[in-house]
């Protein structure tokens, strides 16, 4: 679909960062955290990995998962074969909620649109899904507990590669995706049960892609 060059996607991605500020997206939010906590990784990687919202470190380096359970999905990317610089790593909500309580419906909503443009931007294979919150962005109808490890595949709208006109009607279009929605690594990190299954679903990820490489 598009040709874009590393060099081009990164500027996209630049840009829509900045959009994220200049539209003033959750200005209470905002107003409390240290910074914007957009994405890292590799614009043209096969496989993104979306979790819910930055915490305390995140905040403070400006990077998703970058914390215990970024320590854990890093043991997890090892055991693949994939280092950070393979993949792309972001949150639904990219500002840090006060005191670590869960992203709102209205913050997940609200910056869903945004969402939708970086994976445009991407064009990933794969989407992996870390827990609940960032599952049902995209299959709400589902639990996690049911489907964790089992990849779906579905179509999400956009507004026009690159455009990220947000709420502009226009030249819409869609955008096939594998969703691989697993459990979030924060929750499997102290429940052993959950910690195996989690790093069980994660084996799955390079077989996944090679599939749809076919
Ligand atoms: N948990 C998340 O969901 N995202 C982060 O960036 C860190 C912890």
């Amino acid at each position: 679909m598009t040709s874009d060059t590393l060099q081009d996607k990164q500027r996209k991605l630049d840009a829509l960062a900045r959009k994220i500020v200049d539209d003033k997206v959750t200005p209470e939010l905002a107003e409390q955290a240290t910074q914007l906590v957009f994405g890292d990784g590799n614009p043209n990687a096969e496989v993104v990995f979306i979790g819910e919202a930055p915490g305390k470190n995140e905040d403070l380096q400006g990077k998703p998962f970058v914390g215990a359970s970024g320590k854990f999905l890093d043991e997890m990317l090892e055991m693949i074969g994939l280092q950070r610089s393979d993949i792309y790593i972001t949150n639904i909500v990219k500002y840090r909620p006060p005191n670590n309580r869960d992203p709102l419906p209205a913050e997940k909503k609200v910056f869903l649109p945004y969402l939708q443009s970086q994976l445009e931007v991407i064009q990933p294979k794969v989407v992996v899904t870390l827990g609940r919150h960032s599952m049902n962005c995209f299959l709400p109808d589902l639990q996690i507990s049911k489907v964790h490890g089992e990849p779906k595949r579905i179509k999400i709208q956009y507004h026009g590669a690159g455009s990220m006109g947000h709420g502009e009607s226009g030249s819409d279009d869609s955008l096939g995706l594998v969703i691989l929605p697993l459990f979030h690594p924060a929750a499997a990190l102290y429940n052993p049960l959950q910690r195996q299954t989690l790093i069980d679903d994660f084996a799955t990820i390079p077989l996944i892609i090679k599939k749809l490489t076919k």
